[in-house]
């Protein structure tokens, strides 16, 4: 894996690195219940002493909101950077700032209550309120014919309540999302490498959701590494520094952490 050797080498050297990273499918396998993804306890730690280095910074950018990773990764805030809602949350001094605007809030939960109605008949379906976003997660759901009905029912209210164009579909491993149109996950690596320009930017992500963080990455010149489950392709024929698996990353990070 060239792209992790680059990255290992500039950390063995003590060379600033900003390590930029999502969480579910990139940190922890997919799973059906996302308040299963727990977090491994050696890989928190390897996280933690990756972040402790004087040289690092590291960074958690989900589109889970900042409680839920939080919850779910048991992992310290004090020397981890956290944004959570592909950028739309961020952590600042222990607490959590949202960037949604009251009528997006508002937007959104009149979505989601359509969102209910007309999907509640659908076995599988689970509608998931994150306040400032609402997703719709099939990941239950196996039959195609099924998944088109679902992705058709949400389109249609989505494009039908879009008021003034102020939120976006985003449209994820199995789940589709409405959320506010300046959510990217790209707006949070911007401000993180504005944060500390002098450090070799790195982003790690499996998902379409990942796919403009990784953009912004490359373009700066750092390593936008595309995560896979062993065996599988990546989501999206893109750019990219390189693709390793779940794995290799872990591997890495957990080595990466115990270098002295
Ligand atoms: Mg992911």
């Amino acid at each position: 894996m060239a792209c992790l050797a680059l990255i290992q080498t500039k950390l063995k050297r003590k060379e600033p690195v900003l390590l930029m990273l999502d969480y579910d499918g990139t940190l922890t396998p997919i799973v059906e219940l996302p308040e299963k993804a727990v977090l491994a306890k050696n890989i928190g730690l390897a996280l933690e002493a990756l972040a402790s280095l004087p040289t690092v910074t590291l960074a958690v950018v989900s589109g889970r909101r900042i409680e839920s990773i939080l919850a779910v990764s048991g992992l310290n805030t004090e020397k981890i950077l956290f944004y959570g809602l592909h950028g739309g949350e961020s952590l600042v001094a222990e607490s959590i700032i949202n960037h949604t605007t009251i009528a997006q809030k508002a937007n959104i939960q009149s979505i989601r209550t359509l969102l209910e109605q007309s999907l509640q008949t659908i076995a599988g379906v689970r509608i998931e309120d994150k306040r400032s976003s609402v997703a719709v997660h099939f990941r239950k759901v196996h039959s195609d014919l099924v998944i088109k009905s679902i992705e058709a029912r949400v389109l249609s209210i989505f494009y039908a309540n879009n008021d003034a164009h102020q939120l976006r579909l985003l449209t994820g491993k199995k789940v589709l999302e409405i959320l506010p149109a300046q959510f990217n996950k790209s707006h949070a690596v911007e401000k993180l490498i504005q944060t500390v320009p002098t450090h070799y930017p790195v982003y790690c992500g499996d998902d379409t959701t990942d796919l403009d963080a990784l953009a912004v990455v490359l373009s700066a010149g750092g390593s936008a590494i595309g995560v896979v489950e062993a065996g599988e392709a990546f989501i999206a024929d893109t750019p990219l520094s390189g693709i390793v698996t779940r794995q290799a990353l872990i591997e890495f990070l957990i080595a990466a952490s115990n270098q002295d």
